[in-house]
């Protein structure tokens, strides 16, 4: 009955959110390339170009260079692809398989973009010319940019690519745009899109009706509202963000296979999340947006309940469940894996909350993933990611901690620069972690308040009042909590520099005058023409409790880790250098909590005393931080 009645509900107030208030955003975010990283962060976006990021496409060829957006795009009668992989396990199907390429290529090309034009690679930046030019020849005169032939495009009943091949594709086509001003992609975007709204009319078509089979590409079609909000904050049309309602409560109100972020779910106080990971934690954007772009209060009501859930199934690193489905379970450092596309997706979604609510706790949210989970499932000595990780990784020889699951042959619990023996999805969203969080560490509030909300080595260049304006925050953080801004202008300029107060932070110490205000510093003041602000933030050694009551250390923004010695096995072999790498324990001792002495923080590490539970002695153990290891125990009982 009750559930019922919240159907209706949901139902009818469509057409009573449209014409609603938007809520106001906090924040504005900047140009794409306004932010450019430094320091330590900028090494080794260079050793990803150097890397699997930026060879990619020598990896795996035949998946980049699939011309599925031109003459090999999709028809009534296309077969299914075959991507190299062992579809081992894989119960949703092969339609996926049809579109799987245009995610693959989008997703990589979107990272790749970004890293070419933030680090100013010049023969990055030439191939990237190249394939913008090939990408725009293939658009139609009536805009549309897109993988399917014209008997087949908008007019799907299953699974399809349509919107998420999109997505994909005119996230990067912004990025680009956005740093170069070029207008061709301008032209071309702004057709693209309002051919997709002029094909999908708002609220007199049903884009996400697709029937009750696997449809996970037309969920992360649901994605398509990050081009959406983005269109909107750069020309301030208000039909872009109408439409993203609309899309959302489309899909809200269709069935589907990944239906956690469904309003009837999330009103449901009973219901857990369920759905593929990557799915549920990049619908908390298309939510966001569509509770800022309604202001209805029961929108923004589902967003706090879904971020609730979330964070239920959230590791102590920040990193949500995702191996790959929710299923229902809460969070675990040891038996819980999460997907290197999850992370990209949840610090994504973190960032645009950042941006819509100006709340701190959402940049915290967004450092730990960064700076914790997602470091800590690189290889530190080989270039690839896993595509599985758990915080306490006890071994990554394919399985989770060896763990046998029945009807899958696991491998995805290993080091590798492509996964294609699993899918090509993990690589290309670790290409694009670093500039989207480069991207959102400095944000405006207003003209004339510049916000530092993401700590992190990083130069910014923007305008205050009209005056040019550069800062350089010149940092080794999170590995130490020192900051120098050098603050660089034309002229003599009063503004507010607002930096994020890190929640870790015990004391502050600066010679600057400053106030503090919901989790920021503020320090408004007349600067000079060169000018410094030097922050230090003190921290300690921190003993934490996870979601099991699990104690784990920090020190300032960092987690610790007891790391484990391993022996490398080189696995599959791409291309010369590029190799998975499997990793076997020398060791399989485990440790406990010992005493409520919190230990010491020393050159980087964490000396602490923890039981050495195969002969029950406390021994002086160093920690490191977790983001430096690869076999290594976070979380001690
Ligand atoms: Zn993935």
């Amino acid at each position: 009955m009750k559930k019922i009645f919240l159907f209706c509900f949901i139902t009818v107030s469509v057409s009573v959110m449209s014409q609603s208030t938007s809520l106001k955003e906090k924040l504005q975010q900047l140009p794409f390339g306004s932010v450019k990283p430094s320091g330590w962060i900028r090494e080794q976006m260079q050793k990803d170009m150097a890397g699997f990021v930026g060879n990619l496409d020598l990896l795996v060829p035949s998946l980049i260079n699939d011309p599925i957006y031109g003459e090999g795009r999709l028809q009534k009668h296309s077969k299914t692809k075959d991507l190299g992989n062992l579809k081992s396990g894989d119960a949703e199907g092969d339609d996926q398989y049809k579109w799987w390429n245009s995610e693959t290529q989008s997703n990589w090309w979107d990272g790749y973009i970004r890293n070419a034009l933030l680090l100013n690679d010049v023969n990055a930046i030439k191939k990237t010319r190249n394939y913008i030019n090939r990408i725009l020849a293939t658009q139609d005169a009536d805009g549309y940019l897109g993988i399917y032939d014209t008997e087949l495009r908008y007019r799907f009943t299953t699974e399809n690519g349509e919107l998420w091949a999109k997505a994909t594709l005119y996230r990067g086509l912004l990025a680009y745009y956005e740093y170069t001003h070029n207008q061709k992609v301008w032209n071309a975007l702004l057709k693209a899109v309002d051919n997709v709204m002029q094909q999908y009319p708002i609220d007199h078509s049903d884009p996400f009706n697709v029937g009750n089979g696997f449809s996970g590409g037309v969920a992360h079609g649901l994605t398509f509202t990050d081009v959406l909000d983005r269109m909107q904050q750069l020309t301030g049309n208000k039909k872009y963000r109408d439409y993203a309602l609309f899309l959302f409560m489309n899909f809200s109100n269709n069935i589907s296979s990944e239906k956690d972020v469904q309003l009837k779910n999330i009103f449901d106080p009973g219901y857990k999340l369920q759905s593929h990971g990557a799915h549920t934690y990049e619908h908390l954007r298309p939510l966001t947006i569509a509770a800022y772009a309604s202001g209805n209060s029961e929108l923004q009501k589902a967003l706090e309940i879904y971020l609730s859930r979330i964070k239920n199934c959230s590791t102590l690193s920040g990193a949500p469940i995702g191996d790959e489905w929710i299923g229902g379970r809460s969070a675990n450092s040891t038996t819980v894996g999460y997907e290197y596309c999850s992370l990209q997706e949840l610090m994504n979604s973190y960032t645009v909350l950042l941006q819509k609510t100006g709340n701190h706790q959402y940049a915290e949210a967004a450092e730990n993933i960064f700076y914790n989970a997602a470091q800590g499932s690189r290889d530190p000595d080989h270039s690839g990611i896993a595509y599985l990780k758990t915080d306490n990784s006890y071994e990554m020889m394919g399985t989770k901690n060896g763990e046998v699951e029945a009807g899958r042959n696991q491998t995805r619990y290993k080091y590798s620069p492509a996964h294609q023996d699993v899918a090509v999805c993990c690589n290309p969203n670790a290409g694009r972690i670093t500039p989207y969080f480069i991207q959102s560490s400095w944000l405006k509030e207003t003209d004339s308040i510049l916000v530092a909300a993401l700590l992190a080595p990083t130069v910014v260049n923007t305008s205050v009042k009209n005056v040019k304006l550069r800062v350089e925050e010149l940092t080794n953080y999170p590995y130490n909590n020192n900051f120098t801004f050098k603050i660089s202008s034309a002229k003599n300029i009063h503004f507010t520099l607002k930096v994020r107060k890190p929640d870790w932070a015990n004391n502050i110490i600066t010679k600057e005058n400053y106030r503090i205000e919901n989790g920021y510093i503020l320090i408004s003041r007349t600067f000079k023409s060169n000018d410094s602000v030097s922050l230090d933030f003190s921290a300690e050694v921190k003993v934490r409790e996870d979601n099991n009551h699990e104690k784990y250390f920090t020190y300032g923004a960092l987690v610790f880790a007891k790391p484990i010695a391993a022996t490398a096995i080189k696995g599959k072999i791409y291309v010369a250098d590029f190799s998975d790498w499997m990793y076997k324990p020398v060791s399989n001792t485990r440790y406990a909590y010992a005493d409520s002495n919190p230990g010491y923080y020393e050159n980087g590490k964490i000396i602490v005393s923890l039981k050495n539970q195969s002969n029950n002695t406390i021994e002086k153990t160093e920690l490191i931080p977790m983001g430096k290891t690869i076999l290594r125990q976070v979380s001690f009982k």
